[in-house]
């Protein structure tokens, strides 16, 4: 029997991580891996950050769900080059698939690269893809106990963004508490407070993430 220990995976795949991010870099393509939980709000953000930043900086979005497209159709719609990586049945996007998913994308033609990991609070944060911003997504709906819960993807994470906050009335979400779990884990990490469907929080998200812009080549 051949076991092979999860470490090594690992570090094969930081590895590839770190040759994307080296490809990246060379064209000043700025990679950001968007994570979160399934209905997150995850696809909704991209759609209101695209159309901020849409004029001042060329994107391109990687699309990653176990089966399907839907998401992919929705980026499609704006105009946005988008790739689709149908992981069929991994539950987190590898540094291998984005390599994949790279290849023959023209990365001159490209300013900011986004990645829509696969809905996932727990193995998204093992896995290096080569990015330079992560940030996670957290709705107001899935509970403010979550990064006390899954300290990992939060520690890990430039910046929180708290979506639906047009929901927080009907639910028990205290911002307060969360804003704190993530500053012990996150020092220095700002957290946003976004109602994507009615475009609150956007631009000042969308501002920070232009400051996060790499060096043009
Ligand atoms: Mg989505
Ligand atoms: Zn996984």
């Amino acid at each position: 029997m051949k076991i092979v220990a999860a470490e090594k995976i690992l570090r094969a795949n930081d590895q590839l991580a770190e040759e994307n991010r080296e490809k990246f870099n060379a064209s000043g393509v700025t990679c950001v891996n968007v994570v979160g939980s399934p209905g997150a709000g995850k696809t909704t953000l991209l759609e209101g950050l695209l159309a901020a930043i849409g004029d001042r900086v060329r994107p391109a979005v990687i699309e990653g769900d176990i089966a399907g497209s839907y998401d992919a159709e929705r980026i499609e719609a704006l105009g946005v080059p988008v790739v689709q990586i149908n992981t069929s049945g991994a539950c987190h996007l590898d540094a291998n698939m984005i390599a994949a998913a790279i290849e023959g994308v023209e990365c001159g033609d490209v300013d900011m690269l986004f990645i829509e990991n696969v809905g996932n609070l727990v193995c998204t944060a093992g896995y290096d893809l080569g990015e330079h911003v992560r940030i996670v997504v957290l709705s107001t709906s899935e509970g403010d106990d979550k990064a006390a819960k899954y300290p990992a993807i939060f520690r890990g994470s430039d910046a929180l963004f708290i979506t639906k906050m047009d929901l927080k009335p009907h639910v028990n979400f205290d911002t307060e508490r969360i804003a704190a779990d993530m500053k012990r884990l996150a020092p220095g990490a700002p957290v946003f407070q976004l109602a994507a469907v009615r475009g609150e929080g956007i631009p000042e998200a969308a501002e920070w993430l232009l400051g996060k812009r790499q060096a043009k080549k």
